[in-house]
């Protein structure tokens, strides 16, 4: 997708603080964490959001998941807890049409989800 953030920050076009990467998928800091620790958890396959996920592109999802207790050991915050977000369309207020999973830890998290 030419005019995704992700998708350029994929292809190294702009960079980013890179925790994992693989050939299916990366992890990098967000630009303006929310916690402590932030990162983005992001498939290298283009898909808008949750709401695009089907039986033919789950198995990215699932290879995701499997990475996060990895990531999370990495950056020592897999004790003290750590909480994953997802976010799709304008009331959920998605800014970047790239799905992504948020990692955020490294303090006690604020209980309001809404
Ligand atoms: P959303 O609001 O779509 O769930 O989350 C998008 C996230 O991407 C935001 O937390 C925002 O700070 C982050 N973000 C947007 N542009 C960039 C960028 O160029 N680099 C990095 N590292 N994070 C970004
Ligand atoms: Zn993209």
């Amino acid at each position: 997708m030419d005019d995704c953030i992700f998708c350029k920050i994929i292809a190294g076009d702009i960079p980013s603080n890179k925790v994992y990467e693989d050939d299916k998928i990366l992890c990098f800091r967000d630009i303006a964490p929310m916690a402590p620790v932030h990162l983005l958890v992001i498939p290298k396959e283009h898909i808008p959001s949750v709401d695009h996920i089907t039986e033919q592109n789950a198995d990215i999802i699932s290879y995701i998941f499997t990475k996060i207790p990895h990531i999370a050991k990495t950056e020592g915050i897999s004790e003290s807890g750590y909480r994953v977000i997802t976010n799709h369309g304008d009331d959920a207020r998605q800014s970047v049409k790239h799905v992504h999973f948020h990692i955020l830890a490294g303090k006690v998290l604020p209980d309001n989800m809404g």
